[in-house]
């Protein structure tokens, strides 16, 4: 199915750019180059997130005993990790410039999202010796929004304060209530911004020229500023940016609308650091071979799990029927069947009601994900997978309180 996209993508793409009679270029109709540069990100993300999910995976698996080792591990999960972020973005690009961005907006209390986000920006801040200094107000910060596209907003302004300042800089975030909004704002004392960026910094691909900041750009695409203004506008609310100049820093001001109160907070992580407290019988359903492998000693690493693996859907079906799993971890795009297919036709054996499905995929669309759901799917992970989402998976409410078919 992805190939036949990719084919459909190729052929479109050179359709689009075919040249007529003489130079007279057929003009290129903006809408279908977007939808397709939507299907090719797609594509992309998908092709990606594979590889990914097995370098992430291999780097979890190592015991590391030396130093160097150690510092190998953290290199690999830091590269990972950026091209995850890279890998993204592209997609959430195509989204927006395609109006295919989905909210899921709930009253949620700024300051817990931050205390998440300033977590896990730690470890690469820690990486450039820079300090984070956070000044919340006391008030509440409550804003109508959708917390993991906050997350990502702030995400993006720490990254670049951090990228485009120097090793031991200082950046600031500050929150604050301002009548009826809330505003925060993230300020570096870095290379700053040339006047003539300031007016275009939010346009996608909009990058610096000088020297000095493309030493600075890390592999950075110029997409993280235009996603940071098209979803705070999706919040209704906006973002500036201001800078006095190279070498003078820079300030971003983000401002949201305020909300009232709610007495359910936002809970950005639902984990707690416990190992998983009974042993599974796991299926790993996935074509990949490499995949597979890393995915079984994952499990094992985490706790006396019997697994079993299978390459495509009806080899998983005879899996399933001898081996009776408690957890099946599947994978979507298998060779004779799609993984909808397979949770569906699981769903009808008997023994397997209680089953806890869970896709991990490299398909980040929505639409599969509410397919997923009604085939029976109970939770759906995006590769690449780590040890820490494993845990997460093992430790899921819904699966403790079925307690597993097999025990
Ligand atoms: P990227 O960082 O991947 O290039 P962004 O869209 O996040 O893309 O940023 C666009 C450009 O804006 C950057 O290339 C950089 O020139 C400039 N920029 C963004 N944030 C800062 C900052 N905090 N300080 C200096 N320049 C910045």
């Amino acid at each position: 199915m992805i190939q036949e996209q990719a084919d459909e993508t190729n052929r479109a793409s050179f359709q689009n750019h075919s040249v007529s009679d003489g130079d007279a270029r057929e003009p290129i109709d903006r809408s279908v180059a977007d939808r397709h540069l939507l299907r090719v990100c797609a594509v992309l993300a998908h092709e990606l997130r594979n590889p990914l999910s097995v370098i992430q995976g291999s780097a979890d698996l190592m015991n590391p005993e030396t130093k160097a080792d150690a510092r190998l591990q953290r290199t690999l999960r830091k590269q990972v990790e950026r091209m995850t972020h890279l890998v993204n973005d592209l997609l959430d690009m195509s989204r927006s410039t395609n109006g295919k961005t989905q909210l899921r907006r709930e009253p949620v209390d700024l300051k817990v999202i931050v205390e998440s986000v300033v977590q896990s920006m730690s470890s690469t801040l820690r990486g450039h010796c820079q300090s984070l200094e956070t000044v919340i107000a006391e008030h509440p910060c409550w804003i109508n929004a959708d917390p993991h596209r906050v997350s990502q907003v702030l995400i993006n302004l720490l990254s670049n304060a951090s990228k485009y300042s120097n090793e031991g800089g200082e950046i600031r975030l500050q929150i604050s209530p301002q009548r009826d909004q809330i505003e925060i704002r993230v300020i570096d004392q870095g290379i700053g911004i040339e006047p003539d960026l300031l007016p275009d910094i939010f346009q996608f691909f909009a990058q610096s020229k000088s020297q000095d900041s493309l030493e600075h750009r890390d592999g950075g695409l110029g997409i993280g500023l235009g996603l940071v203004k098209s979803l705070v506008e999706m919040h209704d609310g906006s973002v500036q940016a201001f800078s006095d100049g190279p070498g003078r820093g820079s300030e971003f001001v983000v401002r949201f609308p305020a909300c009232e109160a709610f007495d359910r907070s936002f809970d950005g992580s639902c984990e707690s650091d416990s190992q998983p407290q009974r042993s599974y019988r796991v299926l790993v359903v996935d074509d990949r071979r490499d995949n597979e492998l890393v995915l079984k000693a994952l499990v094992r690493k985490i706790g006396a799990h019997e697994t079993r693996s299978a390459h495509n859907g009806s080899a998983a079906l005879v899996a399933i029927e001898v081996f009776t799993p408690d957890i099946v971890l599947l994978d979507l795009g298998l060779p004779d069947m799609s993984g909808l297919e397979l949770a569906r036709e699981v769903r009808k054996i008997e023994a397997c009601r209680e089953t806890f499905l869970v896709a991990l995929t490299g398909y980040d669309d929505q639409e599969m994900r509410e397919a997923a759901a009604s085939s029976g799917i109970d939770l759906y992970r995006l590769k690449p997978v780590s040890m820490d989402m494993l845990k997460e998976v093992f430790r899921h409410p819904k699966l403790v309180s079925r307690g597993g078919v097999s025990g």
